[in-house]
């Protein structure tokens, strides 16, 4: 299927047309401290993706200017998780800190040319010096420092002459600048620590700003990708490289949306914590969002990248239902893993008719998979069945074996209720049943009628199994962290029974018949002791969960994909715009509105083909707010939508207020613009500006400041709303949050 162009490719594409680059070279830089997790993936998908789609190179580059956090296991661990992925670089592993001879070189020119100097203020100095948003920062004194003093301190402060702290070098640009990373940002800063590969060497470390520009420069980088939380550093990346004179051919920074998923935290920090208080059992862990997690539990590396693309990229943050990563999941491993037999808590059964013991030949896909194989299957006297498929006083809607209702065991034959015995307490710990000799699955005359075919095993031939049942790590759907823990998120099955053929063979991954995913756990699986890992339910249980009142499930009905009942089944067209919406990014909810609403869906094209990369805004602007507006009998122009997703995108208004300037749109007839300008509805997006508001408000409320560190977690909304108001309530909450994080914690 052809591949949807996203906007980073569309400038790939142009820049080699133009001849800007003869080749296109990226590199994937992670910092080595700590495991790679799923968002990585996506950066990992689309830097070697798009080396490799246009014939060019990606390297693999450690970001390992921070010697305090670093270590070999993790870079080991970033290799594999890479090559696991697919995807191999180019010649050697490359290390920012293999540049620092180079980088020092580079600041000293700077020095030289009166661009960079030697500071003496203290950190809180440096940070008052700064100013706010609204006010312009004043200069350093050091700043007039000659030349000759900076390069002699500069060179002191490399001997390890210094205590760190006292001194930092610094670029000068402009203590006015509305940009506050051009406010005379730092460039180095003394670290009296062992570095992981450099050891004792250097005293002297250079900042992320200092350090990537030019080893993007030194590696020969054209594009040099990132998320979004740097774009107010690409004045500074540029800044560097131009006042080095380091001429074009040259790398440029471009900005992608991060992927943020629900029910997952995603910052290595946040994992670091809960490795180290042993709360998962490790990195790969695999309740684990991180690579290594996801390969143990049985993830392929295909599901992550057909994940990765149906995701797309966009240039706005969003969050993605995880629910959509576990469908990926599901799709992959549909066509890939062999329907076989496991009974998770056995129940008994006498067959009383049955004598001696049969082998019957049992397919190992259904047939609409399509993919051939088969397997023994034997049967005898004795059987076990799933506990809850059984049942002596049934619920309304029950299919399975009843006294009065005989159910079929799949590949086999039907059974029908004859006794059950119970033990003292009144529990069934054994049936009987008798079978239908004509019944045989595939030669059935018996003409009797069964609601369902339940998994079972043979007691001569089962063999006892291990099942590690995993639940999402987190029970809220935007954890914060350790305090959001789902304490039910692994359940062991001790005496589990699987037929033989799943320790016999060598496939490692089994859908077990109504139950899930399994894959042969690879640490802890031997054919004496069978262990397996859940990699996936059947079905999401979780949007079952959610759905407390009416409402919510009345909504989640009319959602509903369509693929699991309920709604009408797709028809093959319909089926084929469902795809192609996915493929450009859309979730499954949205894509299935707009394969069996036309009207909608020509909207959303009309708009789409104003704003090319918006798909994911403009479609979630289409399916609700339109749709509703349609439903009232209103008319809307595709371009407000086009340009109102665009105000999001480019975050000048959240998609909260979006639905403000939505009504207002209608309710004046004038376009989003207008709006937004007429009505002040502009947010706030600049962290800076944002960060200057959250110091002045931790400043003003020391007390609760001082609560909140003694433990008392709960201010944290108060520090939100303050912030907010501080902004007249104009400041990006998504931004708000995530500096609060940082700033509080
Ligand atoms: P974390 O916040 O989890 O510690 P990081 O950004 O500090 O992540 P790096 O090792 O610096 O981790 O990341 C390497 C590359 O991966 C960077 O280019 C970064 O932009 C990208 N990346 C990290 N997290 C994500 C994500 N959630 N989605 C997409 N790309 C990501
Ligand atoms: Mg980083």
């Amino acid at each position: 299927m052809e591949k949807k162009q996203d906007f980073l490719r569309k400038i790939v594409q142009e820049d080699l047309k133009s001849g800007k680059y003869k080749e296109v070279v990226t590199r994937f830089p992670p910092e080595p401290n700590g495991y790679l997790h799923i968002g990585h993936a996506k950066s990992i998908a689309i830097n070697f993706g798009i080396a490799k789609e246009f014939g060019g190179k990606c390297n693999l580059r450690m970001d390992d200017t921070n010697p305090t956090t670093e270590d070999m296991e993790y870079v080991k661990a970033i290799e594999e998780a890479v090559h696991w992925l697919g995807f191999d670089w180019d010649g050697d592993i490359k290390y920012a800190s293999n540049y620092f001879d180079k980088l020092y070189e580079y600041a000293i020119r700077l020095i030289k040319m009166g661009k960079a100097y030697v500071d003496s203020l203290s950190e809180e100095e440096i940070k008052e010096y700064r100013g706010t948003v609204t006010t312009p920062g004043k200069r350093s004194k050091y700043a007039n420092r000659t030349i000759q003093e900076n390069l002699e301190l500069f060179e002191r402060m490399k001997n390890g002459e210094f205590k760190d702290g006292e001194h930092v070098l610094r670029a000068k640009i402009d203590m006015s600048s509305p940009n506050m990373k051009m406010r005379d940002p730092l460039l180095y800063r003394i670290r009296h620590a062992t570095h992981y590969r450099t050891g004792n060497k250097w005293a002297i470390y250079p900042m992320y700003d200092f350090a990537h520009p030019l080893s993007d420069y030194i590696e020969g980088v054209t594009h040099s990708f990132c998320t979004l939380e740097f774009e107010n550093n690409k004045e500074l990346y540029d800044w560097i490289l131009d006042a080095l004179n380091l001429k074009e051919p040259r790398p440029h920074q471009y900005e992608f949306a991060r992927l943020n998923m629900s029910y997952t935290v995603m910052s290595k920090r946040k994992l670091l914590e809960l490795v180290n208080k042993k709360l998962v059992s490790g990195w790969d862990d695999p309740r684990m969002p991180t690579l290594a997690g996801l390969k143990r539990r049985g993830v392929t590396p295909q599901a992550i990248l057909n994940f990765c693309e149906q995701i797309g990229v966009a240039k706005a943050n969003s969050v993605v239902d995880v629910a959509q990563f576990e469908f990926a999941i599901r799709d992959d491993l549909n066509a890939k893993a062999p329907r076989v037999m496991c009974v998770k808590e056995p129940l008994e059964v006498e067959i009383v008719n049955f004598e001696g013991s049969e082998q019957l030949e049992a397919p190992l896909f259904p047939s609409d998979i399509g993919k051939a194989g088969s397997r023994k299957l034997s049967i005898s006297k004795t059987i076990y069945i799933e506990k809850e498929d059984f049942s002596l006083n049934p619920p309304k809607g029950y299919y399975r074996l009843t006294p009065n209702q005989p159910v079929r065991l799949k590949h086999a034959y039907i059974i029908e209720f004859v006794e059950a015995i119970k033990d003292e307490n009144g529990e069934v710990v054994k049936i009987k049943v008798k079978y239908y000799p004509n019944s045989k699955s595939g030669q059935d005359t018996s003409g009797i009628k069964t609601k369902s075919a339940i998994q079972w095993v043979d007691s001569k031939t089962a063999l006892k199994a291990e099942l590690r049942i995993y639940d999402r790590l987190f029970q809220v759907e935007m954890p914060k962290g350790i305090e959001d823990l789902n304490p039910n998120s692994l359940k062991i099955v001790k005496d589990a029974l699987i037929e033989p053929w799943i320790v016999e063979t060598n496939v490692e991954r089994f859908q077990f018949e109504r139950i899930g995913y399994f894959f042969k756990e690879p640490i802890d699986y031997s054919k004496e002791h069978p262990v397996f890992n859940q990699i996936v339910p059947l079905k999401d249980s979780w949007s079952k969960k959610k759905s407390k009142t009416p409402q919510t499930k009345q909504k989640e009905q009319k959602m509903h994909d369509g693929r699991s009942g309920e709604l009408a089944k797709l028809s093959k067209e319909q089926e084929a715009a469902f795809q192609s919406f996915l493929e450009l990014g859309l979730s499954k909810q949205i894509a299935n509105i707009f394969a069996r609403e036309e009207k909608l869906a020509s909207f959303f094209k009309d708009a789409l083909s104003l704003y090319e990369i918006g798909a994911i805004t403009i479609a979630n602007l289409v399916a609700n707010e339109v749709n509703k507006a349609f439903k009232e009998g209103k008319e809307i122009k595709t371009k407000d939508i086009a340009t109102l997703a665009q105000l999001i995108d480019k975050e000048i208004i959240s998609s909260k207020i979006a639905k403000d300037v939505f009504n207002l749109m209608l309710k004046e007839n004038k376009d989003p613009q207008s709006i937004v300008k007429e009505h002040n509805l502009e947010q706030i997006s600049d962290p800076n500006q944002i960060q200057a508001l959250i110091d002045e408000v931790i400043e003003k409320n020391k007390t609760q400041f001082e609560a909140y560190k003694s433990g008392n977690k709960k201010l944290f909304g108060f520090f939100v709303g303050q912030v907010l108001k501080a902004s007249g309530g104009k400041a990006n909450p998504r931004l708000v949050n995530e500096l609060l994080q940082k700033s509080l914690n």
